[in-house]
């Protein structure tokens, strides 16, 4: 029995993993996809899972504010403030954009962020590299006005919120058994990759996991994931051996930068749309799904037979992109 931290329940769980046969058939594996991008509908992807854990300390601390940040179309300032709705309480967030000046329209999660009350601050890249201290900047700001804030990191990625993943993994061993198995996940700030090997570790799984990084390299990453799951078992006495050595990232698929397209990663998305009724994100799950099939194109049991795909979601980043997708379809 895993112990975990005071949680709070906002999202739509267990939810389901479902084998995709059509894909299985074309790439000769046994695909299965683990559908968190069903875990609400605003609220829908993985953050929410990290979250979870990140409101209850919140609220435990007696917060009424939440202040986090993230890109433009950020799919966890989104659920961010969606849940800091539900709860009631009030959310601050910081948006990187190129120029905060003439800040980018309300479309996709950008609307739902401002539908249900964010308050937005615009900041550049380079301002956005100091996010640190402009944390401290707004939190002292709101507690001059009576509020208390608290501060959740980029993507939700630290040791508390990567509990939300161990539970993610818990669910797929309920749901399929402890035969060898292959987890493949979007990797973007790392606290999905190293909730899934916190998992894997407490339960004792024979499983692999591979992220594919969306950003950055293999080497950000390793660290990235490292620290959070050395925090983790620091903080929680956690009884796992762990060496950053065992933290696979399949690098290479960064394409042209984050949260940009190239022209085959969106005809991923549309084929497997198309193959399975199943919708991927551009800046996620498109590209890591673009990497499993590419690879296997190569090498069809460079994951063994079988393989879990963790659809994390992102929905809302594919309106943004509608212009560059409609030629492709
Ligand atoms: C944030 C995000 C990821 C990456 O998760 P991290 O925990 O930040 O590595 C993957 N997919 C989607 C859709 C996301 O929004």
């Amino acid at each position: 029995m895993i112990q975990y931290p005071e949680r709070i329940r906002r999202a739509r769980l267990p939810t389901p993993v479902e084998p995709a046969r059509r894909l299985s058939h074309q790439l000769g594996v046994e695909l299965l996809v683990k559908r968190d991008d069903l875990t609400g509908a605003a609220l829908s992807g993985n953050k929410i899972r990290k979250l979870e854990f990140l409101l209850a300390e919140a609220g435990a601390e007696g917060a009424d504010t939440v202040i986090t940040c993230g890109g433009e179309q950020s799919n966890h300032c989104r659920a961010t403030a969606v849940a800091a709705a539900e709860l009631g309480l009030r959310s601050y967030l910081l948006l990187r954009t190129d120029n905060p000046k003439e800040p980018p329209a309300a479309d996709a999660n950008i609307l739902l962020d401002k539908l249900v009350g964010a308050e937005i601050r615009w900041v550049s890249r380079d301002e956005y590299k100091r996010r640190a201290q402009l944390f401290v900047e707004v939190r002292g700001q709101l507690l001059a006005k009576a509020r208390k804030a608290y501060v959740i990191p980029e993507g939700g990625s630290n040791a508390l919120g990567a509990w939300g993943y161990v539970a993610c993994v818990e669910e797929l061993a309920q749901e399929l058994g402890d035969k060898p198995l292959t987890i493949v996940y979007a990797a973007g700030s790392g606290g999905t990759g190293a909730g899934i090997l916190l998992g894997i570790k407490l339960l004792g799984l024979p499983w692999r996991a591979v992220g594919v990084n969306v950003c950055d390299d293999r080497e950000y990453f390793v660290a990235a994931i490292g620290e959070i799951v050395e925090q983790a078992m620091q903080r929680w006495k956690l009884d796992i051996k762990f060496d950053r050595s065992e933290i696979e990232i399949l690098d290479g698929y960064v394409g042209i930068g984050y949260a940009k397209s190239r022209p085959e990663e969106l005809e991923t998305i549309r084929d497997v749309a198309r193959a399975e009724g199943l919708i991927l994100d551009p800046v996620y799950t498109g590209k890591a799904f673009h990497a499993l099939r590419s690879e296997l194109g190569r090498d069809a049991r460079a994951f063994g037979e079988r393989i879990c795909f963790v659809h994390t979601g992102g929905i809302f980043g594919l309106f943004p992109k509608a212009r560059e997708l409609d030629p492709l379809l």
